[in-house]
């Protein structure tokens, strides 16, 4: 087991994960009688349930959902600087089309943000409703819920500023525009790279508004899946997709027992 624990933060599996994993194995093993030479199998078999266990959170149906709200549809996207969030609501946007999306350039806080949700709303086809910079995010967001309701919009897609630890005021902004807006989802967008802290990503903005469900970025480029195991078993929260890359068509089902396999092999 101190290997399986081993093999599992090489893979970049977060250290509180890999022990509880690692616990949860001991717990199912012990007790048991096993033939000689069977030790291993029994081991890998109860890996493989706890991962699959920690993955496979009750799946989302984000087009009924849509469909069944009497209103617009908001989704707020939330996570770390750089970790893809307008490109995910681009994608998202892209992947709802027939819903009308408008997106909120709710970052009023980073240099650029608002002409960057511009553009992927031009290229995707989707309105954007934006303030300027510096201006309260909650009343960007729900501008941009009076215009769906208006046009007959079913969603809205709100980016949100990337937010670390020691932003007290940024965390507190945030939790203002959950009360204004009381959005149907909150959506964590997590880099597959981000290793380690992936845990404290995630107890940081679950802690401050409570997590829906998770998108893991560039797993295109890092594909080890520890990631994904780290933020499942942290939040108990499904992850809907993954990004694969940087296209708008880039948005890819999330499969737990492919992660699974990557991960055992
Ligand atoms: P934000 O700061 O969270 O809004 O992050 P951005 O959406 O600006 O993304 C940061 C960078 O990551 C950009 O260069 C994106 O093109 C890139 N990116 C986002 N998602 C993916 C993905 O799934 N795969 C790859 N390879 N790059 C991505």
């Amino acid at each position: 087991i101190k290997e399986l624990q081993l093999a599992m933060l090489e893979n970049d599996v977060a250290l509180e994960v890999a022990e509880r994993i690692c616990d949860d194995i001991r717990k199912e093993i012990r007790g048991k009688f096993v033939r000689k030479g069977k030790i291993e199998e029994l081991i890998k078999h109860a890996l493989r349930n706890a991962m699959l266990d920690a993955m496979k959170q009750d799946s989302m149906d984000i087009e009924g959902m849509v469909k069944k709200k009497d209103g617009p549809f908001t989704i707020i996207f939330l996570g770390f600087n750089g970790t893809g969030k307008s490109t995910t609501i681009a994608k998202f946007a892209h992947k709802f089309r027939k819903y009308n999306p408008i997106l909120a350039a709710a970052d009023t806080f980073r240099a650029a943000s608002i002409e960057q949700i511009e553009i992927h709303g031009q290229r995707v086809g989707a309105r954007v409703v934006k303030h300027g910079y510096g201006s309260d995010a909650a009343a960007v967001i729900f501008d941009a819920k009076k215009a769906a309701l208006a046009s007959g919009s079913k969603l809205v897609l709100a980016d949100t500023a990337g937010r670390s630890h020691s932003n007290v005021n940024l965390m507190d902004e945030l939790k203002k525009i959950v009360r204004v807006n009381s959005p149907d989802l909150k959506i964590l967008v997590l880099d597959s790279i981000t290793g380690n802290d992936i845990f404290d990503q995630c107890r940081l903005f679950n802690d401050a508004v409570g997590i829906d469900a998770i998108i893991l970025t560039k797993a295109d480029v890092y594909d080890k899946g520890g990631s994904a195991l780290s933020a499942a078993h942290t939040l108990k929260k499904p992850i809907l997709y993954l990004g694969v890359g940087q296209e708008y068509d880039d948005l890819k089902e999330f499969s737990p027992e492919e992660i699974v396999d990557s991960l055992l092999a």
